[in-house]
């Protein structure tokens, strides 16, 4: 079926392109019927004798069935990382550990294409995402960190940096390739061994992670990779066996955890949620700062926890960007995830997009003006038109929670610091954005805003070198660059 892809120039446009077809091929793409629990390097039926299906968001068909990892499955997967770091691992020469992770990473490059296909079948996001960022960002994490292998004494001057043994590590399902990569990756490279789990509704990248892993020919037991939901979670966390614990996702999940490893002498990090706002000055230029907020909350279906999702415009040139957003909203295309003309694709699950759904509600009867692009969305799979809010106040909830959803909420300011005391005012700080032509208000932005990371004229940048984390309830600790590396290392 033919797609309709509206011009983006003109403002009050008539007219619009039409986009043929551009599907990438899943002819590559090996996936089993079934996958088991990967434990002490091979796959292995779990002892709780449970799988559960992973489905395809975008057409609500079954990809796969996968392993239910119970209490004994995660008991033997830590026991497999213990002797695998007491055995081998811990002792291995830093140099030779260095090489592993280099082999992974070079495998993720030659089989980026398949992982790319897979990352955007099982989670819904755009092939051009999971093809250009997800995949080649996370390979170089794994560059990244296998180049601090041999040098950790160089990240602890003066210290003698020792690993911390069996880490546990659980990840949610808007980066499920990227966030395995930013939890294995610096765990490895200090020497520590690993029990993953990925989040149950995109387990697939992973557990090819898990094959490229027994190429790279690592020792058994260094990473093992489990399935399961919230249970096989906590199990984790909880088992005795397990040091440290890194885990992403939600900020309710976040305080959980914490409160479960009060006292228990166990090290934690957590990367949990946010509500970034994004600041547009009258002397920004405006076409270029509304390409950043369209990127910055409709980029991978607004399901990423640095998102833009608040704007905040001076009120000089509130008309015009919301003018401006509106018309660009109706030229993106939502659609199949696999089409590379794709710029929205589709929700997660059923469960988030009526989450997303609650909130267009909350958001209407709070008295917000709702504008939704008019295109039409596939009769089958979970999707979202991309949404935004005016006449909303910061009491508004949608202002102050979390959606994780393609739904930005539009404030207006006068001064810089009527708006500095509004984005701040949230229990939130991982991210912001701020758009000026003024280097000094960047620094004053910057230096103000209660945000672990906060980009001036783009959004939504990455890097394995840059660290990433927030403050306040959006988490604690730092992954990426050398931030990253250290809550890995003891520093003896
Ligand atoms: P979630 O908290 O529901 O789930 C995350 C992971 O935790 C999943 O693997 C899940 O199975 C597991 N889990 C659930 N209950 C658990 C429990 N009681 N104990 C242990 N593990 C448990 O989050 P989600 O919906 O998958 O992900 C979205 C959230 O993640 C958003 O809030 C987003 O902002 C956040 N996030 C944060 C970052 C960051 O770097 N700060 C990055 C990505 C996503």
């Amino acid at each position: 079926m033919k797609k309709t892809k509206k011009s983006v120039t003109p403002l009050n446009f008539t007219g619009g392109w039409d986009y043929a077809p551009a599907p990438e091929s899943k002819d590559h793409v090996q996936l089993k019927d079934r996958y088991d629990l990967f434990i002490n390097g091979a796959f292995v039926k779990p002892l709780s004798g449970k799988w559960f299906d992973t489905i395809n968001p975008a057409t609500e068909k079954r990809i796969a069935a996968v392993a239910e990892a119970g209490e004994k499955d995660v008991n033997s997967a830590v026991t497999s990382a213990r002797k695998a770091y007491d055995g081998v691992w811990g002792k291995m020469p830093a140099k030779e550990r260095g090489k592993y992770i280099y082999r992974i990473a070079r495998i993720m490059q030659e089989r980026a294409r398949e992982l790319s296909v897979i990352e955007s079948m099982d989670g819904g996001k755009p092939i051009r995402e999971s093809r250009d960022i997800d995949v080649p960002l996370a390979a170089a994490h794994f560059f990244y960190y296998a180049g601090w292998a041999d040098k950790l004494a160089y990240a602890l001057p003066g210290a003698t940096p020792r690993s911390v043994g069996v880490t546990g590590q659980i990840i949610p399902w808007n980066f499920p390739l990227l966030m395995a990569a930013w939890k294995i990756a610096p765990a490895l490279a200090a020497g520590n061994t690993v029990v993953l789990k990925p989040a149950e509704t995109t387990p697939l990248t992973a557990l090819k992670l898990a094959e490229i892993i027994q190429e790279a020919d690592l020792p058994p037991g260094v990473v093992n990779i489990i399935t399961g939901a919230g249970t096989t979670g906590a199990a984790l966390v909880n088992h005795p066996g397990v040091n440290k614990v890194a885990f992403t996702g939600s900020t309710d999940v976040g305080k959980i955890i914490q409160k479960a490893l009060a006292g228990t002498g166990k090290r934690y990090t957590l990367e949990l949620g946010g509500k970034a706002a994004n600041i547009i000055f009258e002397d920004a230029a405006i076409d270029q700062a509304v390409e950043g907020i369209i990127n910055g909350i409709f980029f991978n279906q607004g399901h990423v926890c640095c998102a833009g999702s608040r704007l905040f415009v001076q009120e000089s040139v509130m008309k015009t960007v919301v003018r401006k957003l509106k018309d660009r909203l109706e030229t993106l295309v939502v659609g199949d995830p696999l089409d590379k003309n794709t710029d929205i694709g589709a929700i997660n699950s059923r469960m988030q997009l009526e989450k997303i759904k609650k909130y267009l509600k909350i958001g209407v009867n709070e008295g917000g003006e709702m504008y939704q692009a008019a295109c039409s969305v596939p009769s089958k799979g979970f999707w979202c038109k991309p949404t935004l809010f005016t006449n909303v106040s910061q009491s508004s909830r949608i202002v102050q929670e979390e959606i994780f959803g393609p739904v930005l909420a539009i404030q207006s300011f006068r001064t810089l610091e009527e708006v500095i005391e509004k984005a701040n005012n949230i229990p939130y700080g991982l991210s912001g954005g701020v758009w000026t032509d003024k280097g000094s208000r960047i620094f004053k932005v910057t230096g103000e805003l209660r945000a672990g990371v906060v980009w001036a004229n783009t959004y939504n940048k990455f890097d394995p070198t840059s660290p990433f984390g927030g403050y306040k309830e959006s988490g604690v600790g730092r992954e990426g660059g050398l931030h990253g590396l250290m809550p890995y290392l003891q520093h003896v």
